[in-house]
């Protein structure tokens, strides 16, 4: 499947999910705006290495997602440098186990930034650009947690669900414009992400992290495996190709079948 020729740009794109699903569309001719925190020097290796790979324009913009103007600048810089903003991936993600009565509220402030008003933003600064052009992808990772819930995470679940109610407004408002919104859903994947929250349950339920893994985590899972990045890669590739033309408004769990229960 090609996209040869077409820019998207990735937000939280230097780890895990972001940074597989970069590789994926890279892989498939695609430029790429790469977006995250981490060491510099890292950073600039892993887009050298993937633009060489890849034999595509990586480039690279630290915006931060709690910060709308630098949102609407990554957005405004990825149509300067590389001409336009074809695909646009809301990935940047971030987590915290508390119970309700303890969950602190700068971690309540930080989760809902994040994880969902980013995502306002990104959208309401690339939707210009994509109606002008006529065509756009829009895709935002959310999480099995976008149709069901889990204790302990209050923020993080209801960030997701306002991701998917915000994915679907957008796909009706754009629908006639030849730009798709859609929310990819994955049960869990061993990144950076799942491995703190493993140390962070086991606290907040006081048991061990093997338990943790087995009873809490893939207990959920029918098929008990971990989904992979590269499979989310793989999807997202199908999500900005022109065979995705009619899937719009979709919440697409990658789960194993967890929400199917
Ligand atoms: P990760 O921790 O490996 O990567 C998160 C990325 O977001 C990093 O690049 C980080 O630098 C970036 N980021 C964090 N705060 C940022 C900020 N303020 N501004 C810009 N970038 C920021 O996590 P991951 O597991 O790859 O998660 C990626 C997405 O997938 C998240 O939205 C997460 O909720 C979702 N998700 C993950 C899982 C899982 O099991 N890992 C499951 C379902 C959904």
């Amino acid at each position: 499947m090609s996209l040869s020729g077409k820019n998207a740009v990735i937000t939280g794109s230097t780890s895990g999910i972001g940074q597989g699903m970069a590789r994926a569309l890279a892989n498939a001719g695609c430029n790429i705006m790469l977006n995250g925190f981490g060491d510099a020097d890292e950073i600039e290796a892993d887009r050298a290495a993937l633009a060489q790979e890849a034999g595509v324009k990586v480039l690279y913009n630290g915006a931060d997602m709690t910060k709308p103007e630098e949102i609407d600048g990554l957005i405004q810089q990825t149509n300067a440098d590389l001409g336009s903003v074809d695909i646009l991936i809301n990935n940047a993600g971030i987590q915290y186990v508390s119970k309700i009565e303890e969950f602190p509220i700068e971690k309540w402030d930080a989760i809902i930034a994040i994880n969902l008003s980013a995502s306002f933003h990104t959208i309401r600064a690339a939707t210009p650009l994509m109606k002008e052009q006529g065509w756009g992808r829009i895709i935002n990772l959310a999480s099995a947690h976008a149709l069901v819930a889990s204790p302990f995470k209050s923020a993080y679940v209801a960030a997701k669900h306002g991701v998917a109610g915000l994915v679907k407004v957008v796909a009706l408002e754009l629908a006639q414009d030849n730009i798709t919104c859609n929310a990819i859903c994955p049960g869990y994947v061993k990144t950076p992400l799942v491995e703190g929250q493993i140390a962070d349950t086991a606290k907040a339920r006081g048991i061990s992290e093997e338990e943790v893994v087995k009873n809490v985590l893939l207990a959920a899972q029918p098929t008990k495996k971990f989904t992979q990045i590269e499979d989310i890669g793989a999807l997202a590739v199908f999500l900005s190709s022109d065979a995705a033309e009619n899937i719009n408004g979709s919440i697409i769990p990658i789960d194993g079948g967890w929400t199917a229960q």
